[in-house]
């Protein structure tokens, strides 16, 4: 069957940036299984695998518009020191879950740190990057009922 909007997909994966890293991959992992027409994986890689069947195998470059989004200057923040109280050692690369100003929580990363201040960024460590995935699928069905329902796979 050809993969539609309520199909459980199952699909191996590797995912490389424009330099060739690989920042993910499913080998050596059971295959990822998503459902079909609910935004559980990136909608660049969702459309690609429309109308494909089991058996495919495929490349897929994902823009960041439908990818992890383009990388938003605002969400980078300079903060003062005494924000990390508690915290002895900061250093860039580090992450920490913030508050966000809508109560929500956000995972921030630092990318920068001088003596008074500390830079973070909020955007998702994949924002603004093209991305490449290879990919196979593994299996195609049909999702049942409660499935469809919740909007995940069981
Ligand atoms: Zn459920």
């Amino acid at each position: 069957m050809k993969i539609q909007n309520d199909c459980v997909v199952a699909i191996h994966y590797t995912l490389t940036n424009t330099n060739g890293d690989v920042l993910d991959s499913s080998q050596g992992r059971p295959p990822l299984r998503y459902l079909h027409g609910y935004g559980n994986i990136i909608p660049g890689l969702e459309n690609a695998l429309l109308g494909r069947q089991m058996g495919e195998a495929l490349n897929v470059t994902v823009e960041p518009a439908e990818g992890y989004g383009e990388h938003n200057p605002d969400m980078v923040q300079e903060v003062p020191r005494a924000a990390f109280q508690g915290v002895d050692h900061i250093e860039v690369g580090m992450q920490f879950h913030a508050q966000a100003p809508d109560g929500n929580a956000m995972s921030v990363t630092v990318v920068a740190v001088s003596p008074e201040t500390v830079t973070v960024d909020a955007n998702h460590e994949l924002a603004g990057e093209r991305l490449f995935f290879a990919v196979s699928i593994e299996e195609v069905r049909t999702a049942t009922p409660e499935e469809i329902d919740h909007g995940h796979v069981h």
